[in-house]
């Protein structure tokens, strides 16, 4: 008889984005004429732009003929791609990588759940809450985060509370952990971290020998200086973090699938008996065993990313997506609700107002304005009572979300 991997049962039953979908299709079967605006999921709306369209033709061109036809690739990505991405997105900011630390991938997602299965069982690992649900539930499906308590924290992780109280900035842990998700900018509270805020983690981690998981996802949105774009602006930092990139929020590649890791050779790991061992090998050892690349087409439209045509197109979507943002605070803060994020981020992150639950909140916005959003509990217990927007709708649904919004009263 088949037996089934039992961690998955602690899965709370129902992902968050499956409920608002069930509560959505519920009311708009009851209420079929009301048009809903969707401010919920993290999900792009503008099309690829012209350069990576024409890069993405040419490599499918490639594969066509057989002078050029392209067969499995390099497990870590072509050479062409790795060039670009170490020239534009890390030397100009001083920091210097080597090819083979460089691992491209199809996604953010899958590679910071994956990430976990290098390290052993007994690693302590933290999470700060709210936080991206990946982080938590991989840790969970593999056998590291026990049981769920009644506070709705998972015994065995430790968790950072971000909220209003600490200005979305967690505290280091009073406990000692081993590895340590961090992801600005934030999803889901939209925050970030001041380079002495994040040099703060770079300095723990040294000193207890952990890892820090720095997913910078949204990185394109960060508009501030003294915001780090990269973990390993902060010195000391290439011998305990791993970076993740994606192309999704920046190039709109969520349905196309492009993303890189940085493993930098100084990453070290031990084994029970003390010794070290190179944690950008074992990535890689696990990678020619689970993983057989991005596909060439989607390599070759990646790269045309980081022509100066690509360059500038990706600019004006990061601000057509950020002119959204500004919409949203503005007309939120004008109602006297208290926001966050949104200024280096595409997400804002709300109070409910009159002490609502987050499920009130986003029960109130459908019904009275339909216009979905994210409660924040979903992302964790410290997220309830909060609520998060989106600012990846098109212009004008973000101007109509607002304008209904702003006819409410709270
Ligand atoms: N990391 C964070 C924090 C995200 O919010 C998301 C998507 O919403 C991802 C990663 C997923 O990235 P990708 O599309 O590259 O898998």
């Amino acid at each position: 008889m088949v037996q089934i991997n039992e961690n998955y049962l602690l899965l709370k039953s129902n992902y968050i984005f499956a409920e608002i979908d069930n509560r959505v299709e519920k009311y708009e079967k009851e209420n079929p004429d009301a048009e809903i605006i969707r401010m919920g999921i993290g999900d792009v709306t503008k099309p690829l732009t012209k350069a990576v369209i024409d890069g993405f033709k040419q490599g499918v061109d490639e594969m066509g003929h057989a002078e050029t036809f392209k067969g499995y690739g390099p497990y870590r990505g072509y050479d062409f791609l790795i060039e670009e991405i170490i020239k534009n997105d890390y030397t100009p900011l001083g920091i210097q990588l080597d090819s083979e630390e460089v691992f491209v991938s199809d996604g953010a997602k899958p590679d910071t759940g994956n990430i976990q299965e290098i390290f052993g069982m007994d690693n302590v690992v933290a999470v700060t809450d709210p936080v991206y649900p990946v982080y938590v539930e991989s840790n969970i499906m593999a056998g590291r985060g026990g049981q769920m308590g009644e506070d709705g924290r998972y015994q065995g992780l430790v968790y950072l509370p971000c909220t209003k109280e600490n200005d979305f900035i967690p505290e280091l842990p009073k406990t000692p952990v081993d590895l340590i998700y961090l992801c600005y900018p934030n999803n889901p509270t939209g925050t970030v971290l001041t380079k002495e805020q994040l040099a703060k983690w770079v300095e723990y981690a040294r000193e207890n020998k952990s890892i820090i998981l720095f997913d910078a996802a949204y990185e394109a949105y960060i508009q501030e200086d003294n915001i780090p774009h990269s973990i390993y602006e902060i010195e000391g930092a290439k011998e305990v973090a791993i970076e993740f990139r994606s192309f999704s929020k920046n190039a709109g590649f969520t349905g196309t699938r492009c993303a890189y890791t940085i493993v930098p050779k100084e990453l070290m790991g031990f084994d029970t008996s003390g010794n070290s061992y190179s944690l950008n090998e074992l990535w890689f050892r696990r990678l020619t065993t689970k993983f057989n690349g991005v596909s060439y087409p989607v390599q070759a439209a990646a790269k045309a990313i980081y022509s100066a045509e690509g360059q500038e197109e990706i600019k004006e979507l990061v601000s057509y997506y950020m002119k959204n943002a500004a919409i949203i605070r503005e007309s939120l803060a004008e109602l006297g609700l208290n926001i966050y994020g949104g200024i280096n981020s595409p997400y804002i992150w709300v109070k409910t107002p009159n002490n609502m639950d987050s499920w009130e909140f986003f029960d109130l916005l459908l019904n009275k304005a339909h216009v979905v959003g994210t409660p924040g509990v979903g992302f964790g217990p410290s997220g309830e009572g909060y609520f998060r927007i989106t600012a990846f709708n098109t212009l004008e649904n973000t101007k109509e979300a607002m304008d209904r919004i702003s006819g409410l009263s709270f």
